[in-house]
């Protein structure tokens, strides 16, 4: 595997990239920078977000700078203050052993003055937003005459917000023989001209395939009634105790109701959008980063700027108007190597704009099923025990207690005793979801109006044997990997997957029913293996059709035992009093909104969801 040395880079610029914690390229790092260390002609990359563009782009123009001249020799352009200034930032990293390299951050919002008095002190790579690049252009503040490289990084974001007459304007007052160096996730029409327009011959790079969404990501969707949509997600958010989730809204409004919703229900979570001061949102990014804030709802537009690694979900709360948006949304998970699932949550009518999306990605979203009440439990309670387990004692401290502790608890045997503690926390989870109802629009599910293709058929039931299979979530199984499972088996080509369910220790899985004794003997003559289990598949019963339809007859009643009305979960809720509201959460909860009733009661369990980043339930 080729080092950073082997691509053309200096001692300073390697040891500068090992005190980053850098150690192998990446692969768009591997394609671009020996690349542009070595020919001046242009160059068109294709790079999602988190592939490592940024020192893709920065790293071969460190290499070239003229340190000895104060001249401006590069514009980096990002569609926002905040992507401009984590490249600053990036590049002051990489910078940091070459001696008299400067490069600032200039963007709207900020004083000009300031930014103007910096470039007067000789600044070689400046990193702009392309409004007050041409501002300051305009101003004669920015002298273009000298550059040598001009890097229009995510362009796709730069068009989609509109700065199309921006970078007209600065591409055409650059110099003729500066290289331009495009980066961007989607190649939408608008692009390809910018390409075309004013790049000579550019080479094209690229980190997996144009247009494509990351391969750690799996995509989900969920179909609910319009007012469930809301109900939905918090059950997402709940069967996922671990949860670091950016949920997306289209609009501003939206966001803010959808943050307030939450916010008065307890969970630890924020809005993002533009209607926000820069200091505000600068706050709730920084609280959202270092993991004091769980889930962040964002606008596309004000997320843009956020560098976070490690997102467990992507939800769509609902889906973008964009296609391409959703590559970007998505792309926030599944990043630096590590997996991460895009949720979609839809209406029926919405599921028309899966297929164009699945398009674009490459990739099927997995129909799924939103959690049961008892499948939330379960998970809270399997969270609660880990914590029981994993805690730290304070010996010193409670030594003190024990005595009269044990005096009180006289008579209460191991199993008892493990009961009652656990009921503190989780009697209120449990009577919160006792009877709720199932939240999918199962109707809508069976994808009729997903044409006459393979994806209709796959989803109609009749064409689809139910098999259940001995592995679950605790096996970190998940649908995606599911489905490389079944392939793994190589049943037949390009068989037919209907509905995925995963439960905690088991699940069912639909197969074209054709292939029904081939999956059997498939999984047997296997003699298949899952992080350290024996698989074992067998075909099971099929869930009825309909609203309220039970399980399957393997399942243990979870998502059963539906409802007798079609109360949504706020409404249910607003009837089944309990808990004890601390004085906040009193004040907060009132007016019969039916979401309140949720943070009251689940307020005093604050040991739901983890310690970091959670803390979710507020106060
Ligand atoms: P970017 O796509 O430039 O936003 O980079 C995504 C994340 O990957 C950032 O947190 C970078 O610091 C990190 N990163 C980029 N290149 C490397 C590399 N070669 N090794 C380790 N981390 C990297």
């Amino acid at each position: 595997m080729s080092t950073f040395k082997d691509l053309g880079l200096n001692e300073n610029i390697i040891k500068a990239l090992t005190d980053l914690g850098y150690e192998n390229p990446t692969e768009i790092q591997l394609k671009s920078i020996p690349q542009v260390i070595a020919s001046k002609q242009d160059l068109k990359a294709f790079a999602q977000t988190g592939t490592g563009k940024t020192a893709a782009f920065s790293l071969p123009i460190l290499e070239q700078i003229d340190a000895n001249s104060s001249d401006t020799q590069a514009v980096i352009l990002s569609p926002t203050r905040e992507l401009a200034l984590q490249i600053a930032t990036n590049i002051n990293d990489f910078s940091k052993y070459l001696k008299g390299v400067k490069c600032e951050a200039v963007y709207g919002g900020a004083s000009i003055e300031e930014q103007i008095r910096k470039l007067k002190k000789g600044v070689q790579i400046v990193v702009g937003t392309p409004g007050r690049t041409v501002d300051l252009i305009n101003r004669k503040q920015l002298k273009l005459e000298k550059i040598q490289w001009l890097v229009l990084d995510e362009a796709d974001e730069m068009l989609n917000m509109g700065f199309k007459d921006e970078l007209d304007k600065i591409l055409e007052v650059t110099p003729e023989d500066k290289q331009t160096l495009l980066f961007s996730a989607t190649f939408p029409q608008e692009v390809e001209s910018i390409a075309r327009n004013y790049m000579n011959k550019p080479v094209e790079i690229s980190s997996g395939q144009k247009n494509k969404g990351s391969d750690q990501v799996s995509h989900q969707y969920y179909v609910v009634s319009e007012r469930n949509r809301y109900a939905a997600l918090k059950r997402i958010a709940d069967v996922n105790p671990d949860i670091y989730s950016i949920i997306f809204c289209r609009t501003r409004r939206e966001t803010q109701e959808v943050a307030d919703k939450l916010i008065k229900d307890g969970y630890n979570a924020d809005a993002l959008h533009g209607d926000l001061s820069q200091a505000q949102r600068d706050s709730v990014m920084e609280k959202f980063r270092n993991k004091t804030l769980q889930l962040l709802v964002a606008t596309d537009v004000a997320a843009r700027g956020l560098d976070v690694n490690d997102l467990t979900h992507v939800i769509n709360h609902k889906l973008p108007d964009q296609i391409e948006s959703y590559t970007h949304r998505s792309g926030r998970t599944g990043r630096a190597g590590k997996e991460g699932i895009s949720i979609a949550i839809v209406t029926g009518r919405e599921k028309g704009k899966l297929r164009p999306i699945e398009r674009i990605i490459g990739k099927q979203f997995v129909s799924t099923q939103v959690p049961t009440g008892k499948e939330i439990c379960q998970n809270q309670l399997l969270k609660l025990i880990d914590k029981v387990h994993d805690i730290k004692v304070n010996d010193t401290e409670i030594n003190d207690f024990l005595p009269s502790i044990y005096e009180k608890l006289e008579g209460l045997d191991r199993e008892e005793l493990i009961k009652r503690f656990v009921s503190i926390e989780f009697n209120t989870f449990l009577s919160y979801y006792e009877n709720a109802p199932d939240l999918n629009d199962s109707e809508q599910m069976r994808g009729s109006d997903r044409g006459s293709d393979t994806r209709g058929k796959r989803r109609d039931d009749e064409n689809m044997t139910r098999f259940f299979i001995n592995i679950g979530r605790k096996d970190k199984l998940n649908p995606a990997r599911l489905i490389g499972l079944i392939n793994d088996q190589r049943i037949a080509k390009n068989i037919e997957i209907g509905q995925i369910e995963i439960l905690d220790t088991f699940s069912f899985f639909e197969l074209d029913k054709n292939y029904q004794d081939e999956t059997i003997s498939a999984f047997q003559k296997g003699d298949v293996d899952f992080e350290g289990r024996n698989v074992n598949v067998e075909v099971t019963e099929k869930k009825r059709s309909g609203r309220g339809g039970g399980g399957s007859s393997r399942r243990d009643g979870g998502g059963s035992g539906r409802r007798e009305n079609s109360d949504s979960e706020g409404g249910r809720r607003s009837r089944s009093g309990g808990g004890k509201p601390r004085s906040k959460d009193r004040k907060t909860a009132g007016g019969g909104d039916s979401a309140s009733g949720f943070g009251r009661k689940r307020s005093d369990s604050k040991s739901f969801g983890n310690t970091k980043p959670s803390q979710r339930r507020k106060g």
